[in-house]
């Protein structure tokens, strides 16, 4: 059955490839459903991107790229902006999208996730004019470099920020001179589909994004093609290992976002309720599908009880419902094998002798039964050894930790293989600062959490992932560097 909403907001129920400027149809017979989370419904078929539609993809974008490197920085900016002011004109539309697709509160996808990617596409827009080499002086030679695109580069989407991760990926890309083919996660295709309309009607030329759908297959394709010059991919910590051991083959140019177990270290003097909220923040939004999540919150042994407390009184507010109910703060997890991996997450937590303090079961959600809700989940009494403290959930489940000392929390919170993220909540900003250097993470928060706007660098240390997304650092990522030497005099022969 096709969702009536989604109908209205989609227009299509089937969704193509879209290669050179338009949507095109699939060479390939192999389709798959674009599934609404919250209710089961089929919101449209998708065709999967076959062999020959890859070629075609790859063909068309080696032809952009010929015309949009030669572009000025200020004409490829202009689009840039221009596809930015699209994005927000449609936040209504592309949002709606976003959460029959992803399960998560409209009340969140119209406040950050369409923002968020017009923002990063303002942003490179802005940096496209100023992206320069270097000017070298030897004596009377001298030399210059000069900073230029890869080529095609493949960027390969996860389904928990869809529309946001393909704006993060395309438009340093395109920013640089390069062109994209980007393949959303086979769970959530819609919107980065929408992103190429836009871009198109924007004013990009065909060719320069394209869109590919479907599942690992196709990411393997791009990952392994000689054609293509680099891949950037936000997913599983096990993908990241496969994507670069593929690319490995071409020696491409990688960017990883992976997975993390991220702590929040809550210090006696800090703002309790304040780190109460940056807790439920980096635990719950999302319904805690967010790589970022602080899902290890150290909290110092003598503000304990008085913080579960309070969180617990906090967490229990927090509505659950449809998503698209403006009201809603916690929708539905991505799909019915992820919402039962994070009960077994919960059952083993609570088999390893973790304390539920609040949550812990599936919530029922009238007109969206077949929806897996889940509450908002907190664990007292976690120790570092626990699965659940140590494995990322990727759902609401927070682990409370207690520690008494500054120097034991910070081994602690660096004792795991992963370093995307850190929070510190304390009065003592000495301390704070102190505690974020020592922190083993590509992103620190002193007194706030999950906030990330794209002037700031993204990304992890260890196995978090390799590179950072946003910001002036991503230019490094998406260019690559010739050195021109002049000789102004004759060259004398050594022989
Ligand atoms: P996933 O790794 O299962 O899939 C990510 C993408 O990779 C999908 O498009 C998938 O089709 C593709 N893929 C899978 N196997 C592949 C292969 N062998 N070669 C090429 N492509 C392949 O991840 P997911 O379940 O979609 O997303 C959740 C994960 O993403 C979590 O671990 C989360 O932490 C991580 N994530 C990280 C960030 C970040 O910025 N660091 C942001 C969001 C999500």
């Amino acid at each position: 059955m096709h969702s009536p909403t989604a109908q209205a907001a989609l227009s299509e129920t089937s969704l193509k490839n879209y290669i050179g400027g338009r949507y095109v149809n699939s060479a390939g017979n192999e389709q798959f459903n674009a599934l609404n989370p919250a209710t089961g419904e089929i919101i449209c078929n998708v065709q999967q991107a076959s062999e020959a539609d890859l070629e075609a993809a790859l063909a068309s974008a080696q032809a952009g790229f010929q015309l949009w490197r030669k572009m000025t920085g200020a004409e490829r900016g202009r689009i840039l902006r221009r596809a930015a002011d699209l994005l927000r004109e449609r936040n209504d539309e592309l949002a709606t999208l976003e959460v029959l697709n992803t399960g998560k509160p409209i009340q969140e996808a119209i406040a950050v996730d369409i923002y968020s990617g017009a923002d990063c596409l303002e942003f490179f827009g802005g940096v496209a004019a100023s992206i320069h080499g270097h000017h070298y002086q030897f004596g009377a030679n001298f030399a210059y470099t000069r900073r230029e695109p890869l080529g095609v580069c493949a960027g390969i989407g996860a389904w928990n920020y869809p529309i946001q991760i393909a704006c993060w990926k395309s438009a340093p890309a395109l920013a640089c001179g390069n062109a994209m083919i980007f393949k959303p996660a086979e769970m959530s295709p819609l919107t980065a589909a929408k992103l190429a309309e836009i871009y198109t009607e924007a004013g990009l030329p065909a060719g320069v994004f394209n869109v590919v759908q479907g599942d690992a297959s196709v990411g393997q394709w791009l990952t392994r093609s000689a054609g293509i010059a680099k891949v950037s991919l936000t997913g599983e910590l096990s993908t990241g290992k496969k994507v670069l051991a593929a690319a490995a083959e071409t020696l491409k140019h990688v960017t990883l976002e992976l997975g993390g177990k991220s702590p929040i270290i809550v210090f006696e003097d800090a703002d309790l309720d304040s780190a109460v909220s940056g807790a439920i923040l980096g635990n719950f939004y999302t319904q805690g599908e967010i790589c970022s999540n602080g899902t290890r919150v150290f909290v110092q042994k003598s503000v304990l009880e008085e913080f579960l407390g309070r969180m617990a009184s906090h967490a229990k507010r927090i509505r659950i419902g449809n998503p698209l109910d403006p009201q809603t703060q916690m929708g539905a997890l991505i799909s019915p094998e992820h919402g039962q991996k994070v009960m077994e997450f919960i059952e083993r937590g609570k088999s390893e002798g973790a304390r539920l303090i609040c949550g812990g079961q599936r919530a029922m959600v009238q007109g969206c039964e077949a929806g897996w809700f889940i509450e908002p989940t907190v664990f007292a009494d976690c120790r570092d050894d626990m699965t659940i403290v140590k494995e990322e959930i990727f759902g609401p489940v927070m682990s409370v930790l207690s520690f008494e000392e500054e120097a034991e929390v910070i081994s602690r919170s660096n004792d795991t293989i992963y370093g995307l993220s850190a929070g510190v909540f304390t009065r003592d900003l000495a301390r704070g600062h102190r505690v974020a250097a020592a922190l083993e993470a590509g992103t620190c928060w002193i007194n706030t959490y999950n906030v990330t706007p794209v002037e700031l660098p993204f990304g992890g240390y260890k196995q978090s992932g390799m590179g950072r997304e946003n910001s002036l650092a991503a230019i490094e990522h998406y260019t690559q560097i010739k050195t021109v030497y002049v000789e102004t005099d004759k060259v004398q022969s050594p022989y």
